[in-house]
């Protein structure tokens, strides 16, 4: 025997027994998205390297050291994408949809960050995203916050806590950092390596540590929101003000800083205590300078991506039961004639009950062992087409967990009784 092939690290099969709950997901995001007025992007998986590096960020762990760079054929360095913004904004500045223009997209699909496998943070992952343009806000971030606790409520989700935080307009950010430069450097030798590395390329970042020797240290640092400027307050405060009229509730937590460089003002994430280590569900905030940064005109914007891995396994965690779909019927062919009639009728049966999930038995088989397939399937009810039910332009019916009668009907009401069915629920 050859040698077995496995799955890359990191990357996951979702199982029949696994997507009927994540299609349950994806319908209700996208019956919220679109109650909100959010049109959907379909974007590449893979863009140029060139763009995160401009976009995400030289000095940022995603680019630093996460994403899956390759040449391609014609020596261009290209990447998997690790995150759903950047594409956005590349398509918006090329195919002209941002500027002077208020759009609100959503986008749902893979990105791919060369992480440490473990629970909650995977190599290849779903992210839910939306990013809106053009607005200055904070309606509009109050729109995208309560559009998320919508989800929630509409996913029957539980557990999940709102913390926002202001990172303030650029230069107020590049004046707190010089303070915080400032304020560490005097402890540099009680920093671990990675922070000391961050002293240098992105000192917030160490605000975000998550090691706890550090905690300490980082509560004693300057405090952003003390030095934030007077335009990112009043915003910061409307937000506050927004979000409490239409009874979000949330916490400021100061620490919050976003692991990607771009944002500004309004960060905010959802987190449960939940999952363990990777309890940050969904995470989004304000970009005001990336548009322009990646070439287009000055557009400010704003949005968050769900981490859908995450947000499953804390519907499992709840209880959430995976959508049905065993099928309703199943249907048993014995003999040529029967094969050769089975496959129309099952063609009608599906034309004529919209829902019906019908499986036909493929393969053959005797009587006795298609019965057991259709037990086996799951089915509500066996339908049975064999020489005797031709000659009789009947269909036989067996109910396969019901005390039921077994019958021999005409097609039409073979029809009736598995609309029946179909709408009993199952
Ligand atoms: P974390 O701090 O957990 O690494 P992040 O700041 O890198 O998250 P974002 O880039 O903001 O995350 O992505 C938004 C969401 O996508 C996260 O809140 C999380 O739910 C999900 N996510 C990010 N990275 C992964 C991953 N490797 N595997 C699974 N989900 C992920
Ligand atoms: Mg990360």
């Amino acid at each position: 025997m050859s040698q077995q092939i496995q799955a890359v690290r990191g990357m996951n099969d979702l199982l029949p027994e696994q997507t009927g709950l994540w299609r349950h997901v994806e319908r209700v995001l996208r019956a919220v998205f679109e109650g909100h007025g959010y049109r959907e992007v379909r974007l590449p998986l893979v863009e140029k390297t060139e763009l995160f590096r401009r976009s995400i960020g030289e000095v940022t762990d995603i680019v630093e050291k996460e994403m899956y760079s390759f040449e391609d054929l014609n020596k261009e360095s290209l990447s998997l994408r690790p995150e759903g913004t950047a594409g956005c904004v590349r398509a918006g500045i090329e195919h002209g949809f941002l500027h002077n223009q208020t759009p609100r997209l959503w986008y749902l699909g893979a990105m791919f960050r060369h992480e440490r496998p473990q629970k909650g943070r995977y190599r290849q992952f779903h992210q839910a995203g939306v990013e809106t343009y053009g607005m200055t806000g904070p309606d509009i971030d109050a729109e995208l916050i309560a559009m998320s606790a919508a989800l929630w409520r509409s996913l029957g989700v539980t557990g999940l806590q709102l913390q926002i935080n202001s990172l303030g307009t650029v230069a107020a950010r590049h004046a707190y950092r010089e303070k915080l430069v400032e304020y560490f450097k005097q402890y540099e030798t009680q920093l671990d390596e990675d922070s000391r590395r961050r002293l240098l390329t992105n000192p917030l970042r160490i605000l975000d540590s998550k090691n706890p020797d550090l905690k300490s240290l980082i509560e004693g640092a300057p405090r952003l929101l003390e030095h934030l400027d007077e335009e990112s307050r009043t915003h910061f405060d409307r937000l506050k003000n927004l979000l409490a009229a239409c009874g979000v509730e949330f916490v400021v937590n100061e620490r919050l800083v976003r692991g990607l460089d771009y944002y500004t003002k309004t960060v905010f994430e959802w987190v449960t205590d939940q999952l363990g280590a990777q309890g940050t569900v969904c995470a989004g905030g304000r970009y005001d300078g990336l548009v322009e940064q990646l070439g287009g005109k000055a557009t400010p914007a704003v949005g968050f991506a769900l981490g859908m891995e995450r947000l499953l396994a804390l519907l499992e965690v709840q209880g959430s039961q995976s959508l049905e779909d065993t099928p309703h019927v199943y249907l048993i062919l014995v003999g040529e004639s029967a094969e050769r009639a089975g496959l129309s009728l099952a063609a009608t049966l599906r034309g004529q009950i919209p829902g019906l999930r019908l499986l036909m038995n493929c393969g053959g088989g005797s009587f006795k062992a298609q019965f057991k397939r259709a037990d086996k399937s799951g089915a509500e009810i066996a339908l049975v087409l064999g020489d005797e039910e031709l000659e009789k332009g009947a269909v036989g019916v067996k109910f396969l967990r019901a005390d039921r009668p077994q019958q021999q009907q005409p097609v039409e009401q073979v029809a009736a009784l598995l609309r029946e069915a179909v709408s009993n629920g199952s």
